[in-house]
């Protein structure tokens, strides 16, 4: 079905993240017409290319939205000329590289009376919905986050994560947080120690405990380096049973049964969830995870460990 008024769209950084999800998710909803990009290097077939984001704005005014997505360090300036050119913005994870940048992002967008999306795919992952609602009906007694990968495999040759704001492994950690910070009670940390591998400037690996203001404790164990199978899992213990949800929240098990399990689809509805946003004039801005990040790197101890090569 074609939508009689598609949101314009651009798309800024083209890389892995956009071919692998946000090309084909636009593609396929009808509520959007992606009319250009911008990208230093990387280009999209069948659209009009540019070099910058400021270019694109001046070559094509009809633009109304943005999505960028390249990598947080880098991201603020390009949501600054957006928004201020009354654009609606879609920022990938992690929405920023730290949490004043987005806090001013925040405040730009209400100003200009625009939509900001501050993009957590994981949250939508089929279980999830499903783990909140049964978490929301029991008392957690115990609860863990294991979220341990392999770099090398899922992020071949890329610097930037590996500099200050690219955050190391709490890039795919904060995708944990994401969920965490949706599903359980609010948290704050209260110890963390993150390893460097001595010739890098962000962690491999980091183990981190948070406490809930109900007392309980929740450590996390974040790992880089994990060969053969892949841990993306939040467990809790409650009056109601043990839950583990496994697969970055693709799957749900209460008890040893499986009770939710469905097709990843998280870009999709990331997609939907903008355009709900830009057609309601509303905004959607959880820091929370990123917020996490800040405290883990703010509190943590700082170990240094065996230099990482690609
Ligand atoms: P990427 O491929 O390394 O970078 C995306 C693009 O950003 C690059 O192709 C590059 O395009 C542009 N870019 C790189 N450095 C830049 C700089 N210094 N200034 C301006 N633009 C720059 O990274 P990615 O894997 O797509 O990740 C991008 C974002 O998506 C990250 O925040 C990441 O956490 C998130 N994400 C990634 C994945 C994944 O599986 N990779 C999954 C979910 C979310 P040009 O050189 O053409 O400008």
């Amino acid at each position: 079905m074609i939508h009689a008024n598609p949101i314009r769209i651009g798309i800024v950084g083209v890389g892995k993240i956009v071919r692998d999800q946000h090309l084909p998710a636009l593609a396929a909803d009808p509520d959007y017409r992606l009319v250009a990009a911008a990208s230093r290097h990387g280009k999209v077939d069948g659209i009009s290319n540019f070099p910058s984001i400021e270019a694109m704005l001046e070559a094509v005014p009809e633009i109304e939205a943005v999505s960028l997505c390249m990598p947080p360090q880098f991201r603020y300036e390009a949501a600054h000329t957006a928004l201020a050119a009354g654009k609606h913005v879609f920022l990938e994870k992690p929405p920023g590289a730290t949490v004043s940048e987005v806090e001013h992002l925040k405040a730009s967008a209400r100003n200009k009376g625009v939509s900001l999306f501050a993009s957590w795919h994981s949250r939508y992952a089929p279980a999830v919905e499903a783990a909140r609602d049964f978490l929301a009906s029991a008392h957690v007694r115990a609860a863990a986050i294991t979220w341990k990968e392999d770099v090398r495999r899922w992020h071949p040759n890329q610097e930037w994560i590996w500099t200050p704001g690219g955050f190391g492994v709490f890039d795919p950690g904060i995708n944990a947080l994401s969920i965490a910070t949706h599903i359980l009670p609010a948290m704050h940390i209260v110890s963390a120690d993150l390893d460097f591998p001595e010739n890098r400037d962000a962690p491999v690996t980091a183990h981190v405990v948070f406490r809930a203001a109900t007392g309980l404790r929740v450590p996390m164990e974040l790992d880089w380096l994990q060969t053969g199978p892949q841990s993306w899992d939040i467990t809790a213990e409650t009056d109601k049973g043990s839950m583990l949800l496994s697969g970055g929240g693709a799957r749900l098990v209460i008890d040893g049964k499986v009770v939710q399990e469905g097709q990843e689809a998280e870009y999709p509805a990331l997609y939907r969830r903008f355009a709900e946003l830009v057609r309601s004039g509303r905004s959607d801005v959880d820091l929370a995870p990123l917020q996490h990040v800040a405290d883990a790197f703010m509190l943590g101890k700082r170990n240094v460990v065996a230099p990482f090569f690609d």
